[in-house]
C-alpha cells in the first residue's frame, strides 16, 4: 500500500490546554517529510506574520491560507463581517478539499467557529463526507461538537494544567505565533 493510500481519517485536537495548532503544525512536518501535501485553512486568523505562515511560504507543498478579520471574535457579540469571513472560510475549504491536490487538510480553529455558531456542524460535516476518499483531515479548537467527536477517528483532548498568560505572560513571537 502507498502512503497516500493509507489516508483518509480524521483527527480532532481540542481542549483548553496549549498545543492544539501546534500539533497540527507538527503533523504537517512529518507529512511533508513523507512527500505529501498540506493545506492548512485557519478560521478567525487573520495574521500573516505568524511562523506558519512564513514558513508555509517557503515550503513548496504547504498552504496555508488565514481566514479572518484582525480582531479578536467575542463569542458573545459576533458580527455579521464575522459570520461573512467565516462562510467565506467554508468555501475556501471546500474548494481546496475537493481540488484533490492536498493529502493533509487542517481546518484550523474548526471546532471554534462551530460552536461559537459562525458555521454550522451540519455543513462542516456534509463537507467532509464528500472529501476525496485519501484525504486525511484535523480539525483543531476549543469544544469540539459531540457530532464532529463522534465521526473523528483520532480525538485528542490537550487538557490544561498550567498557562503561562495566568502570570500575566502574554503571546509570545516565536511560540505562540
Ligand atoms: P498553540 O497555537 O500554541 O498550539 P492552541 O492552538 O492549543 O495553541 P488556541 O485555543 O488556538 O490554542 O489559543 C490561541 C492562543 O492562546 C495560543 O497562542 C495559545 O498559546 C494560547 N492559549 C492556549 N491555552 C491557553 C490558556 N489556557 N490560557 C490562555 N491562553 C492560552
Ligand atoms: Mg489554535
Amino acid at each position: 500500500m502507498s502512503v497516500k493510500e493509507g489516508l483518509g481519517l480524521i483527527h480532532v485536537y481540542t481542549g483548553n490546554g496549549k498545543g492544539k495548532t501546534t500539533a497540527s503544525l507538527g503533523l504537517t512536518m512529518r507529512a511533508l517529510g513523507n512527500g505529501l501535501s498540506v493545506a492548512m485553512v485557519q478560521f478567525m486568523k487573520h495574521d500573516q506574520g505568524s511562523g506558519e505562515y512564513v514558513m508555509s511560504k517557503k515550503l513548496e507543498n504547504f498552504t496555508l491560507i488565514p481566514c479572518g478579520l484582525p480582531e479578536l471574535v467575542d463569542p458573545k457579540n459576533i458580527s455579521d463581517a464575522e459570520r461573512a469571513a467565516a462562510a467565506e472560510a467554508l468555501v475556501k475549504v471546500k474548494e481546496l478539499l475537493y481540488s484533490g491536490e492536498y493529502d493533509l487538510f487542517i481546518i484550523d480553529e474548526a471546532n471554534g467557529a462551530m460552536s461559537w455558531g459562525l458555521i454550522s456542524v451540519d455543513n462542516m460535516i456534509s463537507i467532509l463526507n464528500g472529501r476525496p476518499k485519501n484525504t486525511e483531515v484535523v480539525l483543531t479548537g476549543r469544544n469540539a461538537p459531540s457530532e464532529i467527536i463522534e465521526i473523528a477517528d483520532y480525538v485528542t483532548e490537550m487538557r490544561f494544567v498550567k498557562h503561562p498568560f495566568d502570570k500575566g505572560i502574554g503571546s509570545r513571537k516565536g511560540i505562540e505565533s
